[in-house]
């Protein structure tokens, strides 16, 4: 339920908007209160008029901004020709998308999907059947080693995972075969390897726990474990993947090459929902027909975007771009630590900033920064998350940093 303080300077049209949806809508989501009908590269406009700098970029789906022209083109195009046949059939547009989209990974191939969660679950699936029936695994004993504080999505599998209780408590009985170790420790992970773990899945970069960025050594050292115990690296890719943290995938970042890639967000622009398993063909050929599917995966406009998405990464301007900026947005928020911000992480254009409990909490922080005309979003009570688009200009960057240090001086 949407506090009433915050309402205080809410206008009476977007109060009245506000309250339809909690009226009409189940209330698993705590949104600030800002009712938004257009929006443009990093812009949105608000049913009053306002305008505000976006810089949460729907976690990430809006990486190439709102209404980005070259993708919504591509997408009325396709609208006017075919949206769905179904796996049934072939459709023209699915073949290239996944040519490229495979190429673009270094992969052999993709199993695409809508949902972040769904190329999650299917990853899973893949990998159990791979244990199954490549590496010989005995039936039903396979085991998955996930990280603590990971955040993967909400599905009943997924969330068996999880350790947020928020996400997890009352949704029993829990899915077995996953084992948790801390973020970060890489010790930790080959303790926990046994004869019977299939794969290991990880956020090369914690998300949802607020930007968590584990030390350097650590993905090298899981992608070295993994393969001398002939364990799959899942890598989900779903947030910073897609130009976010500076390169095509975190994983880049720190040399790895893990065997599966899951993506999804930033894949359908915001347009539609894409997702996907990038792999080769001795992991994702376990499939055979029948054997998983999706009404939806693969349809011809989810294709024809993820095709253009694809096409924008390959000249590698987006990576450069959140790169270029992002280095200047983490040294423009390092500037406010110890005034009011106890630490800031940052990769590409993807920062958590950890505000002082003495001072505020992530909450009042983004209220305040709402009313000078910045979306961000906290998370866990004192994290504030900023990704904004990637087609951000410089100007509004540095705005948006400048607004960032007005608000901490607001409750200093
Ligand atoms: C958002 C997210 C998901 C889930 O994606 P949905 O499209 O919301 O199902 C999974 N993993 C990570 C890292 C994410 O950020």
């Amino acid at each position: 339920m949407t506090n009433h303080d915050e309402l205080a300077g809410v206008s009476d049209a977007q109060q009245a908007a506000i309250a339809v949806v909690e009226a009409h809508a189940a209330h698993n989501y705590h949104p600030l209160p800002v009712v938004v009908s257009e929006a443009s590269g990093a812009m949105v406009t608000d049913i009053d008029g306002k305008r505000y700098l976006d810089c949460l970029a729907a976690y990430s789906a809006v990486n190439f901004g709102h209404c980005n022209p070259e993708l919504t083109r591509v997408a009325k195009e396709q609208l006017d020709k075919v949206t769905l046949t179904s796996r049934a059939f072939h459709s023209e547009a699915l073949g290239p998308f996944a040519e490229a989209l495979a190429r673009l990974a270094g992969k052999d191939m993709i199993l695409p999907m809508n949902t972040g969660a769904e190329a999650v679950e299917s990853g899973i699936k893949v990998a159990r059947k791979w244990g199954y029936e490549v590496k010989g695994v005995a039936a039903n004993q396979a085991n998955i080693i996930v990280a603590e504080g990971n955040f993967h999505g909400r599905t009943t599998t997924i969330i068996s995972f999880s350790d947020d209780p928020e996400a997890h408590d009352n949704y029993g009985p829990f899915t077995p075969g996953f084992r948790a170790v801390p973020y970060g420790d890489a010790d930790a992970i080959e303790a926990a390897i046994d004869e019977n773990t299939v794969a290991v899945l990880l956020e090369p970069i914690q998300g949802e726990s607020g930007v968590g960025i584990p030390p350097a050594d650590y993905l090298p050292r899981v992608r070295q474990m993994t393969s001398d115990h002939r364990v799959l690296f899942i890598a989900d890719e779903i947030q910073s993947g897609l130009g976010r943290t500076g390169a095509t995938f975190q994983c880049d970042n720190v040399g790895v090459v893990p065997d599966l890639y899951l993506l999804g967000k930033a894949l359908g622009a915001g347009i539609v929902p894409v997702s996907a398993v990038v792999g080769n063909k001795d992991v994702l050929g376990v499939l055979q027909p029948g054997q998983h599917g999706s009404t939806f995966g693969g349809n011809p406009l989810a294709a024809a975007v993820g095709l253009a998405v694809v096409q924008l990464l390959e000249t590698g301007e987006m990576q450069e771009r959140a790169k270029r900026l992002g280095e200047r947005l983490g040294a423009g928020l390092r500037a406010f630590e110890g005034k009011g911000v106890t630490a800031v992480r940052c990769q590409g254009l993807w920062a958590g900033i950890d505000i002082d409990p003495k001072m505020a909490t992530a909450r009042e922080v983004c209220t305040n920064l709402l009313e000078r005309g910045i979306l961000a979003k906290d998370t866990h009570g004192q994290t504030v998350r900023l990704a904004p688009p990637i087609v951000i200009t410089e100007e509004e960057l540095e705005w948006a940093i400048a607004q960032f240090g007005e608000a901490l001086a607001d409750f200093l």
